[in-house]
């Protein structure tokens, strides 16, 4: 009878603001696009212009909200903040201050209960319905740096305004621009609202559930192509959660990160400085880490006979690389170190790092040989 009492009392209580804001959007679009689109062809000027306000705001979101704000992954100019903000309010996610107190949250308890948007509780939870329940409790500590900048003070104070006010103007905008009002209304409100809003909220399902995880596996994050694509770059999430105070996310040239191609394009302008990037060394010892405890975990799941012995060739490997790797790096910073002052010791630091780069490139070829030859092994049974 308690239990059941007690069960009542610890009824989810919801947040009908967002609720009513989501679903509210949601449904008119769903009433209104059909109906438009029966009646009207939209223009390209229309669609041109929505995609324009669609990239703004999801790069403001990664490359201000994300990457500036909750990471401080570097610092930026008021200009830079000026613009985040404005087209961060436009994306309609809640506050900066809000934003990266969840995100913070998010990363600190990652898939446990106390992350806000944990994939642990599926697909739908992360995606969209831990923003219809009532928030985490307010952690003032988490936020206390952001509370000190003045521009995020007033976003948050004023944010319902704001974000009704810079809608109001890039809809007016728009529909000035093209004398089409209910284009503008039903293509650059309520189609970028969708289209702004799912591409952020794969970044918490998806990027959390479908993709590979060469950097670390202890947590669910994922990097995949495909949502670094629509997102402007926040698709290497696996990379991201390792590496989370780096300014960037596709940590290669040639991975599709458009945040981390402005934020260096910014600071080649005087716009932003301090730009945090992890070393390729650390980054090259969580890869070998991660690359073993996948061979061990395919050697167990296939319950392979000679396991005990192939595991044996893999730490025979790996323990080296993994020193060397330590000793370049310790050795690079002190030759780096005594280059300034100009030091004796600097030709056979060279030298030591000259032969340590030779032995990396060795052990890393035998490793990749290695690799491929585990993760080919098909499953075999005792008898
Ligand atoms: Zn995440
Ligand atoms: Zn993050």
């Amino acid at each position: 009878m308690s239990s059941a009492k007690s069960s009542s009392k610890e009824r989810i209580q919801l947040d009908w603001g967002n609720i009513s804001l989501l679903g509210g959007y949601h449904i008119a679009l769903v009433i209104a696009l059909p109906i438009y689109l029966i009646y009207t062809v939209p223009s390209w000027a229309l669609i041109g212009l929505t995609a324009l306000l669609i990239a703004f705001c999801l790069l403001s979101i990664t490359t201000g909200y994300h990457r500036l704000y909750s990471h401080k992954t570097y610092n930026a100019r008021p200009v830079v903040e000026w613009i985040m903000l404005f087209f961060g309010t436009l994306a309609t996610e809640g506050s900066v201050l809000k934003w990266s107190h969840d995100h913070r949250l998010h990363h600190k308890h990652v898939d446990t209960d106390r992350d806000p948007y944990g994939t642990p509780k599926g697909f739908w939870h992360s995606h969209i319905i831990w923003m219809f329940k009532a928030p985490a409790p307010w952690n003032e500590q988490l936020v206390r740096d952001l509370n000190r900048n003045r521009l995020v003070q007033f976003q948050h104070r004023h944010y319902e305004i704001l974000m009704l006010l810079t809608n109001g103007i890039a809809v007016g905008a728009v529909a000035l621009i093209l004398n089409d009002l209910v284009g503008a209304l039903v293509i650059s409100l309520l189609v970028r609202l969708f289209i702004v809003h799912h591409c952020t909220w794969f970044i918490n399902s998806l990027a959390h559930m479908w993709g590979s995880k060469p950097y670390s596996t202890e947590q669910s994050a994922v990097n995949n192509f495909f949502l670094a694509f629509i997102t402007a770059g926040e698709g290497y999430h696996n990379y991201h959660h390792t590496f989370a105070s780096d300014y960037r996310n596709g940590v290669r040239w040639y991975q599709f990160d458009p945040a981390k191609y402005l934020i260096w394009f910014m600071s080649k302008i005087g716009l932003a400085k301090n730009l945090k990037q992890a070393d390729r060394l650390t980054i090259k010892r969580n890869l070998i880490s991660a690359d073993r405890k996948l061979m061990l975990t395919h050697l167990e799941s296939i319950r392979h006979l000679d396991r005990a012995q192939i595991a044996e060739m893999i730490e025979r490997i790996f323990e080296p690389l993994s020193n060397k790797l330590v000793g370049l790096k310790t050795t690079t910073e002190r030759y780096r170190k005594l280059k300034k002052a100009g030091s004796d010791e600097l030709a056979a630091l060279k030298l030591r790092m000259h032969e340590l780069h030779r032995s990396i490139s060795q052990d890393t070829a035998e490793w990749k040989q290695l690799m491929q030859f585990v993760l080919k092994l098909k499953p075999q049974f005792a008898l």
